[in-house]
């Protein structure tokens, strides 16, 4: 690899901020009052900031970032824009199964509002809607998707999650290492720092404020007042859309766990990737919980991502989260044994960020007890999709709206919380090591050794829905 790892923004941020900067957004130099303060110019900030503008275009927001937008995840993640029906048993698990399907039937609506939205607003975030698949590299993976396709067909959304043999999985594209899968309709791929920043630019022309560079240093939650280095927002209402970043505020600290995960990106290469008959565009998962995520870019390269985070040690974001080249090479080994056609094909970039863990596995929204600070966390690596409704619902909270989207069974859920450090950095470390085991063995179609396998299901047993 000829660039270091930790270096350099993601290759999507760099591919947009070379082409539009955009409006300069100075720090925070004095003192301000606003109806809404944001923290956080990720997706989840910026869409809330967006509904709200369009639901009460009178009232002032600002967003503050400690960054850039899109700094964060929104500008460094694979790009998946998904939604929850792989997420069905554990949502009709918790909720049952009406609430659960009108969960999954939103979430894929965003899908469609964002590629709408991208339309109207003449962001060219390379959006492109070609469905999401997940597919089954082991026999024990074939399992876990027939039990899910078995699972949709029976609550009556079966062509949300398809069963595709072996053959029709390779016959849209061919990795010799796929044995079987699942169509999700529902699933599409963006440019992820295109959408970010054209989200800001878009905000920008509606009058919100945005003070980049701008880190929260306290939050007051009566009345609520937003310390930053350079002066406070005093503000009716806040909300909280700060990713793994959240877990440095007291009320969050044990609601998430932030989890590293890294991509690699080939260099252009359209003739292998039609060699291997990958040319609509799918996004793509395997089904390890140490997940592998790959998707393709409009000039023909792969974007592989995952393979086996690590935790953060008690919620600090150091540079386990950027400068992890093992985990860039971890990527690497998987694109090459999964695409033999790319076996030769440069790497030409890798990069990290955080990822907000949730107890389970999807993202939560509530207001803390003061009843003036909303929260959009937890999006467990599936943020893209989703942070488009988060935004509805946070606008709605800071609002207090009465709608569809306030009333999905994320918003306001009681926290089911991690245990306390240390407890929590030393138990993540050891289930991550048992689940790396357990996944490779399941791979080879081998039984993982038993202290593996108890250590790697030990999450399930202590009711998160987390893990294999
Ligand atoms: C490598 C990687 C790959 C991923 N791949 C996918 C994918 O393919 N599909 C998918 O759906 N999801 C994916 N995700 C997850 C997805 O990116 C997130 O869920 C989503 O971007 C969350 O948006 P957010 O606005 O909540 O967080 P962020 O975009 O992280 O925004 C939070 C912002 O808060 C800022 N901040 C931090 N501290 C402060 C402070 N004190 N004051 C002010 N601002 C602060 C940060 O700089 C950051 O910009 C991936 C994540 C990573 C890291």
């Amino acid at each position: 690899m000829d660039f270091k790892v930790g270096e350099l923004r993601s290759y999507w941020l760099r591919e947009i901020l070379e082409r539009d900067p955009g409006q300069p957004c100075p720090p925070l130099d004095h003192d301000i009052q606003a109806d809404v303060v944001i923290l956080g110019g990720g997706y989840t900030g910026l869409w809330t900031a967006y509904f709200l503008t369009e639901y009460a275009a009178d009232r002032s927001v600002v967003v503050l970032e400690a960054d850039i937008c899109g700094g964060g995840a929104s500008g460094r993640n694979g790009g998946f824009c998904t939604g929850w029906w792989d997420e069905l048993d554990g949502l009709i698990e918790l909720h049952g199964k009406a609430a659960a399907i009108e969960a999954c039937r939103a979430s894929g609506e965003a899908i469609t509002a964002i590629g709408e939205w991208c339309a109207d607003h003449g962001v060219d975030a390379w959006y492109r809607k070609s469905g999401f698949l997940e597919v089954a590299t082991s026999e024990t993976h074939e399992r876990v998707l027939q039990r899910g396709a078995a699972l949709a067909a029976e609550a009556g959304v079966g062509e949300e999650y398809t069963w595709l043999s072996a053959e029709q999985v390779r016959g849209r594209c061919n990795s010799p290492r796929f044995r079987a899968g699942v169509l999700m309709r529902d699933g599409a791929t963006v440019q992820p720092a295109r959408l970010a920043r054209g989200l800001r630019r878009v905000l920008l022309e509606r009058g919100v404020q945005i003070f980049e560079q701008t880190p929260v240093l306290s939050l007051d939650e009566r009345p609520v007042a937003a310390r930053t280095p350079g002066g406070t927002v005093r503000a009716g209402r806040a909300v909280v859309a700060l990713n793994a970043w959240a877990g440095a505020f007291r009320p969050f600290r044990r609601r998430i766990a932030a989890w590293s995960s890294y991509i690699a990106l080939t260099a252009p290469a359209p003739e292998r990737l039609a060699q291997t008959g990958w040319i609509n565009g799918e996004c793509i998962t395997d089904v390890r919980a140490s997940v592998h995520y790959f998707r393709t870019t409009p000039d023909g390269r792969i974007a592989m991502g995952g393979g086996g985070g690590q935790a953060a040690s008690a919620n600090r974001i150091g540079k386990v989260f950027t400068h992890d080249t093992t985990a860039v090479e971890r990527a690497v080994a998987t694109l090459r044994e999964m695409f033999p056609a790319f076996s030769d094909v440069p790497i030409e970039a890798g990069w990290g960020g955080p990822i907000d863990v949730s107890p389970t596995h999807r993202a939560f929204f509530g207001t803390l007890a003061s009843g003036a600070v909303h929260y959009g966390l937890g999006y467990t690596g599936n943020g893209v999709g989703p942070s488009y409704l988060g935004g509805r619902i946070l606008a709605a909270l800071a609002l207090d709206r009465d709608d569809r989207y306030v009333r999905l069974p994320l918003v306001g859920l009681g926290p089911k919380l991690f245990p306390p450090e240390p407890f929590r950095s030393l138990g993540a470390r050891m289930i991550r090591m048992a689940m790396l085991r357990q996944d490779d063995a399941d791979e080879r179609d081998r039984t993982a050794d038993p202290l593996s396998r108890l250590i790697a299901h030990l999450p399930r047993r202590m009711g998160y829905q987390l893990g294999p």
